[in-house]
């Protein structure tokens, strides 16, 4: 991997997924060959995005769009705007969704995008003229069964409307599925804006219950981190499992209730963050019992945790955070964000006898219903909020069931090493068969 040096990010999936998957390697030369191709992207496109602030000032940033692997479908998979988007990190989710898109069962390919556009702060109308103007050049490399991105960190249901707009306006013509994360307005699904979250808590449900941790999610006391698109949905499903949310994040502090949030916490919670764009920091002592501490991670705060959701971004929970959530008594950690745990609190959790569900798997549930989007759109249909809701909740039991097979294929199997196997074998074989491209 010299080659990719400069890209830690990338390096940190790769060698994590690698070393999962290495027992299935070891005496087959063509399982090699297939993983060799796996890491190396089908195609990545640079791209410049000029636009015009409010001030009339020409900005200009750069744009991407990872297409990592059409074995199994169109390119499928998140675009993310965050100053810190570079290639590595974009490389490392778009081989990471290679294995969750197939853990879903739905016929997706892989990829990821997005850009160093920080849309803090900017108004409407700058966020708008950005995504038209990223649309500008994205257009000629997407299409509904060549790629079919969706949102991310700092893209959300707004940021896909005027995308969509811009895309309709240049082809000409309305090809819904170009794009998953539509409003319910102009052919979106039900359910997809609370997907991730919701599935992330089907399956801590399915872990907590199928390993025998505790009867149901009901009185387990939960730190979540990040108070976005996920981190909002997980509270909002733990809470009608009679579980207790007691935290929330954004870059700069944590938000702590000893008594946990209740729904209507969360109402106020997602009005500040969603309709004010405000910071948590505004809502220290918003009622009582609010506590807020600057520059902290949920992990450190707190008196004691059953379980950890990580929900912000990659990187979030280092040993030291692992070690905390040990001590205070974690006994299962769900990943809602993209590889949130470092590899050494990844150890340290597993060292410690804490059940790990791994983000592959764990998270899954929003590409899944991104897959449903596309069906609905093929089929030229709206599936009421039940039936989404129900499919999401059979694939991610379903996920939970092919991670524990996974799991019994090598000595000493996991949850995240099965989830790895399963992905892999499920690729490879599509691969394989098309003459291994
Ligand atoms: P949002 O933009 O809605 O929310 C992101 C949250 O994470 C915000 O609270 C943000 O705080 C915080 N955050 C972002 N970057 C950092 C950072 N560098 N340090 C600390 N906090 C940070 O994004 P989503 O909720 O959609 O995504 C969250 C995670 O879930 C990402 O890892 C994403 O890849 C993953 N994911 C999302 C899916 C989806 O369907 N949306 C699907 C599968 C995975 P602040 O406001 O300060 O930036």
């Amino acid at each position: 991997f010299d080659k990719d040096a400069n890209e830690p990010e990338f390096l940190q999936a790769v060698t994590e997924t690698l070393q999962s998957v290495g027992p299935l390697l070891r005496d087959d030369p063509k399982r090699v060959e297939t993983f060799r191709r796996m890491v190396e992207p089908e195609r990545v496109i640079i791209f410049r995005v000029p636009w015009v602030d409010d001030d009339g000032r020409k900005r200009v940033n750069r744009g991407f769009r990872v297409q990592m692997n059409q074995a199994r479908g169109p390119y499928k998979g998140g675009l993310r705007f965050h100053p810190t988007v570079n290639l590595s990190i974009l490389k490392f989710l778009a081989f990471e969704q290679t294995f969750k898109n197939a853990l879903t069962g739905l016929p997706l390919g892989s990829g990821k995008g997005g850009a160093d556009f920080d849309p803090k702060g900017k108004s409407d109308g700058e966020i708008m003229r950005f995504c038209q103007s990223f649309m500008t050049e994205l257009y000629r490399h997407v299409g509904p069964t060549v790629d079919v991105p969706a949102g991310d960190i700092g893209v959300g249901g707004k940021e896909i409307g005027y995308m969509f707009g811009q895309y309709k306006r240049i082809v000409g013509s309305f090809d819904g599925g170009v794009l998953t994360g539509k409003g319910m307005s102009y052919g979106g699904s039900n359910i997809r804006p609370e997907a991730t979250g919701y599935g992330l808590v089907y399956f801590l449900s399915e872990m907590v219950q199928r390993k025998d941790v505790a009867p149901s999610l009901a009185g387990l006391r939960c730190a979540i981190s990040g108070s976005g698109n996920v981190s909002q949905f997980a509270a909002e499903k733990l809470l009608s499992f009679g579980a207790i949310p007691q935290t929330f994040s954004d870059s700069d502090g944590t938000l702590y209730k000893e008594t946990g949030f209740d729904e209507a916490d969360l109402a106020v919670v997602c009005h500040h963050k969603n309709e004010k764009r405000g910071r948590l920091r505004e809502l220290e002592g918003h009622a009582e019992g609010w506590e807020y501490f600057e520059g902290m991670r949920p992990w450190q705060v707190g008196k004691g945790y059953d379980v950890a959701l990580p929900c912000a971004t990659q990187n979030e929970v280092s040993l030291e955070d692992a070690l905390a959530l040990v001590q205070k008594g974690v006994m299962v950690v769900a990943e809602g964000a993209n590889m949130p745990s470092t590899p050494e609190a990844v150890e340290e959790f597993e060292r410690s006898g804490v059940l790990f569900g791994p983000a592959k798997a764990a998270n899954a549930g929003g590409v899944a219903v991104s897959g449903l989007e596309m069906a609905q759109n093929a089929m030229g249909i709206q599936w009421t909020r039940e039936e989404v809701e129900e499919r999401l909740r059979k694939i991610m039991v379903d996920i939970y069931d092919k991670c524990d097979e996974g799991s019994k294929m090598v000595e000493d199997g996991s949850l995240r090493i099965g989830a790895d196997i399963s992905g892999f074998l499920t690729v490879a074989q599509a691969m394989e068969e098309q003459g291994h491209v």
